[in-house]
């Protein structure tokens, strides 16, 4: 490797040459843009009076709330461009350990996906899911606030799941607001960006009319995901009641995925899939979502987006409730 270069770099210097003679333009800079195509290093400069052509970090352009706090998806730098386009979101539910699995088969696909949690339940270990399911070895069991704060989300979308994970249909106003907006302070806390969505606790059972105004109107939940699938690829009728495409658990997900990917995008569509790391333990599903990542990613008419994301592509189409 050594003996290669050494042999390549006079051979490079004199290219270096006859490309700076041939192509020198006044007031271009070739030595910069050349090296930088070829991944050559630019023998005219040395790093006392190399000009600067790294650009300093730039803040990324992040919107913030009324306390100063950068808002969740809100960085990604995606615009619309008036043309319709496809979109793909994946979330999973209730902050359990599975998802350290979940996020080494995204960073395979370079994919991010969004992670409803409960910082009320660090450490909840319920058993009472895999005795339900017939399955006692079967785990879930939620990160400690010590395990979460070494980074396990980072990159990825962190959003409320509640902090209790109660069913919220009778909750007072007081009790709703709780819930959902100590949950957003917690992970704000704990991740440094304020998550601007939540998922409903117990399905589209536990919540009401009423539960929905009061997250509108009285806490920082910017939308909700609700849990009945509609197996079609529609934009959410209401953020407050995101209705998913359907389950990580569904046995068509890879024909759904398929339909998907043959679509042409006559308007914008949205492909989301929802569920929770115990159930690909249980339903042996690994390798189903390692093929959706992958087919997802690598469509190139398709756009990879967390929930948040998406959220601010089409915040002021979509109304809060319906
Ligand atoms: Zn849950």
């Amino acid at each position: 490797m050594r003996k290669t270069a050494l042999l390549l770099t006079p051979i490079l210097l004199i290219l270096f040459a006859l490309l700076l003679g041939a192509c020198t333009v006044p007031g271009s800079d070739p030595g910069a843009t050349e090296g930088k195509k070829t991944g050559a290093v630019d023998p005219g400069e040395t790093p006392t009076d190399a000009p600067e052509i790294t650009p300093a970090p730039t803040e990324l352009p992040w919107k913030v709330d009324e306390k100063g706090r950068r808002l969740a998806g809100s960085d990604s730098g995606l615009t619309r461009d008036g043309t319709p386009k496809k979109y793909f979101t994946i979330s999973f539910d209730d902050g359990i350990t599975q998802d350290r699995r979940i996020i080494e088969i995204y960073n395979k696909y370079n994919f991010r996906g969004t992670f409803f949690i409960n910082t009320g339940l660090f450490g909840a270990n319920w058993t009472w899911v895999g005795q339900t399911l017939g399955d006692p070895s079967l785990s879930h069991l939620r990160w400690t606030k010590a395990e979460i704060s070494t980074g396990i989300y980072d990159g990825q979308d962190v959003a409320s799941h509640t902090l209790n994970h109660p069913s919220l249909k009778n909750y007072t106003k007081t009790q709703v607001m709780n819930e959902i907006d100590k949950d957003i302070d917690n992970i704000y806390e704990i991740t440094g960006i304020c998550p601007v969505g939540m998922a409903w606790p117990g399905g589209d059972t536990e919540y009401t009319k009423t539960t929905m105004e009061i997250a509108r109107d009285n806490t920082s939940a910017k939308f909700a995901r609700a849990t009945t699938s509609t197996n079609r690829f529609n934009l959410p009728k209401s953020w407050l009641k995101w209705q998913p495409t359907c389950g990580i658990t569904d046995s068509s997900l890879l024909k759904i995925a398929e339909s998907f990917l043959k679509k042409e995008a006559e308007s914008d569509m949205l492909f989301y899939v929802w569920g929770h790391g115990y159930e690909l333990d249980f339903y042996n599903k690994w390798d189903t979502l390692d093929q959706l990542i992958k087919m997802m990613t690598e469509a190139d008419d398709v756009i990879c987006v967390t929930n948040s994301e998406f959220y601010w592509l089409f915040a002021d189409e979509i109304p809060p409730i319906k």
